[in-house]
């Protein structure tokens, strides 16, 4: 028996060869009245967020805003500007999750141009503790860290990793709380908020029926597999979450994949079954670790697994990123009766009833 293997159709072609010659992409016309606009992100390897701008009667709308920073305050003003728009005409800011290089300007924009800014509740409750109140979450990544079997001389690094990035985000409530199929007030158009809960708990995409696009964030992207990890401010099983989430948007009536970061694409099932096929390797490897060496920890599994870099040249806050991932698919294991953890700090894995059985690893 064989399968036809399909793939992805990168549409945004413009856009796969700016990447592929690390340049930043042109803006462009997507469709009649909307936008993508890329937004620099500082030092970090997504290199840019694509903003979509969304023509109203009476303004734009954006979807996702970009990090607080000069550079890319600058960026969204002039995109804005070739789109033949201003800062002044934005009406509405529609924010997918409050990562900052997403949430970061929005507030910004609002103090510019009146606009209100919408975000899922399950994202705006983890403001205050996230931007304002981090001492409790730096203390809870501690001790999660300390659980996971991190060594106590990588600890301070890992725990430490994300603060430095708060200065990006402006502190700005949501003025609109987008619940699972609300239709937002953008007159002209006919987005509905699909909830996505995985890469954080109050991600959204949205769906537009009649222009058959879905707008992903970074829930579905056409190259690398969003982060999915477990910490302070996640749902307890956030990979559970997003697998969830892959199969509630696999079906939408969708011609074309707008994404937050990389390039535009058409086979919307086709990169959902890509996605559920890696965690499902994932999976597979931490068994075959777990059968090979039971009684590891959640740092020694992650040293151990297949990362696109060596280990070493990882930085501190991709290592805790990696340790949330591997967490994040234990909890699943678990869930499914195909790991049990033993003690704590550090909890020791082994493989339980129901796993999977392995070949046996040289
Ligand atoms: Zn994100
Ligand atoms: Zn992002």
């Amino acid at each position: 028996m064989s399968a036809v293997a399909r793939a992805i159709e990168v549409t945004g072609l413009v856009q796969k060869q700016a990447w592929a010659d690390g340049v930043m992409p042109p803006v462009e016309k997507v469709r009649p009245g909307l936008w993508s606009v890329p937004v620099p992100i500082p030092n970090n390897p997504l290199r840019y967020v694509l903003v979509y701008v969304l023509e109203l009667d009476d303004g734009v709308a954006l979807i996702d805003a970009g990090w607080n920073t000069e550079e890319a305050w600058a960026a969204l003003e002039s995109g804005l500007a070739e789109t033949g728009g201003s800062m002044t005409d934005v009406r509405a800011v529609l924010v997918t999750h409050i990562h900052p290089d997403h949430y970061g300007l929005a507030g910004r924009v609002r103090d510019a141009s009146g606009a209100w800014i919408g975000l899922h509740p399950a994202d705006a409750e983890m403001l205050q503790a996230r931007y304002v109140d981090t001492d409790g979450l730096v203390e809870r990544m501690s001790l999660l860290l300390t659980d996971s079997g991190v060594p106590e001389d990588t600890l301070p690094d890992l725990a430490m990793a994300s603060m430095m990035i708060r200065s990006q985000v402006t502190m700005a409530e949501p003025d609109v709380l987008f619940e699972d199929g609300r239709r937002p007030e953008l007159p002209g158009w006919d987005l509905s908020v699909v909830w996505t809960p995985g890469h954080s708990p109050g991600h959204v995409c949205f769906h537009s029926e009649e222009r058959k696009l879905l707008l992903s964030g970074d829930h579905i992207l056409p190259r690398i597999t969003p982060n999915i990890s477990v910490h302070s401010q996640q749902h307890d099983s956030p990979l559970g979450d997003y697998l969830d989430s892959l199969l509630k948007v696999r079906e939408l009536d969708t011609e074309e994949v707008l994404p937050a970061h990389e390039y535009r694409f058409a086979g919307l099932d086709v990169r959902v079954d890509e996605l559920i096929h890696h965690h499902g390797e994932r999976f597979e490897e931490i068994e075959a670790a777990l059968q090979a060496q039971p009684g590891r920890t959640a740092w020694e599994l992650t040293v151990g697994l297949r990362w696109s870099r060596p280990w070493e040249e990882i930085q501190s806050f991709m290592k805790r990123a990696a340790v949330g991932e591997t967490l994040a698919h234990l909890v699943v294991l678990e869930k499914h009766d195909h790991v049990f953890r033993e003690g704590s700090m550090p909890s020791r894995y082994h493989l339980g009833p129901a796993a999977r059985p392995q070949p046996p690893t040289a």
